[in-house]
């Protein structure tokens, strides 16, 4: 793989463009600081991976991560910020553990194979009603609110806010009434302004928009915490985390220091209002681009459902997709190739994917379907 000056950042001259679904691109000021903490921790005279969870100098990381979270999203005192483990997959099961009773029904809307495997999970809990499906389109749109087939007595709504896989995104909660909204927002969390005062619980694995991999975001409404059965084993009861601070057990001290700085960093950036303005006109170019090919780029996702964190689309054949890939893999592009249970191609710019690295996508889009179109 070629290693393309891409960044001009100091001396991390030799980074290329990370297309990546996830683990993805973090900021580099984010990727700089942490490597001056790798050595020595200032103040700490160690290093981030060698501080105990109970030291003074963790205690402050974990204050300084939930109260830049909070700010960053404006998250009224009467939501818990939590910072678990088992990724977004184990709130497919913890959340109906502790808000799904047996003889409880909970409404899914399917959006995409994430939402498949919640759904699955939850099954093992209680009742699942789907509340809509867009599996017989391919996952190529989010329901409109019209199709939702809303149970007012649904103990809680469960949805996907954006399908990684397909490049779907929801532009808009869906209403649900009186009835708690859980969100898995693993793939689009603080990627634009959010009202969590919609929301019940919110969950995000942080490999995506937040930090490395290791730390499962939870933003969760208080009043939930009354509802949850007795005799969960104690590492799968929210009630644990939320008494403990996030420090029942020995946390993942490095993924929630990342997150901390990555909260920083948006909050340096103009918070969720700029972060959202750059991630709708990133998106933008990519889609106008694919839209512009005369048909030779085929977004996969409807247009009014498109993420603007995934881009999805397909070209004229396997082979020229193929081959769009492996020349991609020339010109300092990574990450590019499709879910392989969808195919083609996928581009992910998160929060932290550069401007930079949409236009020279765009130069190559062009190029290439001038080339073979
Ligand atoms: N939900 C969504 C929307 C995802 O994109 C992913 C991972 N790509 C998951 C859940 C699963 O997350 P994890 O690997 O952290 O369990």
């Amino acid at each position: 793989m070629a290693t393309i000056a891409h960044e001009k950042v100091g001396r991390t001259t030799d980074r290329i463009f990370n297309f990546g679904a996830g683990p993805a691109v973090l900021p580099v000021p984010v990727l700089e600081e942490a490597r001056r903490d790798l050595l020595s921790l200032p103040g700490a005279g160690m290093s981030i991976l060698e501080i105990s969870h109970r030291s003074k100098a963790f205690e402050e990381i974990l204050h300084a991560a939930i109260a830049d979270i909070r700010r960053l999203a404006s998250i009224p005192s009467s939501y818990r910020i939590l910072f678990l483990q088992g990724g977004a997959s184990l709130q497919f099961s913890m959340v109906p553990m502790n808000l799904l009773p047996e003889d409880g029904s909970a409404d899914y809307i399917v959006t995409g194979a994430w939402s498949k495997k919640a759904v699955k999970e939850a099954q093992k809990s209680g009742m699942v009603s789907i509340a809509a499906s867009t599996e017989a389109d391919g996952f190529t749109r989010i329901p409109e609110q019209s199709e939702l087939r809303l149970d007012p007595e649904a103990r809680y709504v469960h949805i996907t806010t954006n399908n990684t896989i397909f490049g779907t995104e929801w532009h808009r909660e869906p209403s649900v009434g009186m009835v708690p909204l859980v969100a898995d927002a693993s793939s689009d969390i603080f990627s634009r302004p959010i009202d969590v005062s919609r929301y019940a619980l919110i969950y995000a694995g942080a490999q995506k928009n937040l930090g490395p991999a290791g730390a499962t975001l939870v933003i969760l409404r208080e009043d939930l915490l009354e509802r949850i059965p007795k005799g969960l084993p104690t590492m799968l009861d929210y009630r644990t985390h939320a008494e403990g601070n996030s420090l029942y057990n020995t946390p993942p001290v490095f993924a929630i220091y990342l997150i901390r700085l990555v909260a920083k960093w948006m909050l340096a950036e103009g918070g969720l209002e700029a972060i959202g303005r750059r991630n709708e006109e990133k998106a933008t170019m990519l889609y106008d681009a694919l839209d512009r090919s005369g048909g030779f780029y085929r977004p996969h996702a409807k247009p009014g459902s498109r993420s603007n964190m995934n881009v999805t689309f397909r070209l004229p054949s396997e082979d020229l997709e193929n081959q769009f890939l492996s020349e991609a893999g020339k010109h300092g592009f990574s990450g590019l190739k499709g879910h392989r249970s969808v195919g083609g191609i996928r581009a992910s710019i998160y929060n932290a994917f550069p401007v930079a690295g949409v236009e020279a996508l765009v130069g190559y889009l062009k190029e290439f379907a001038s080339r073979n179109g």
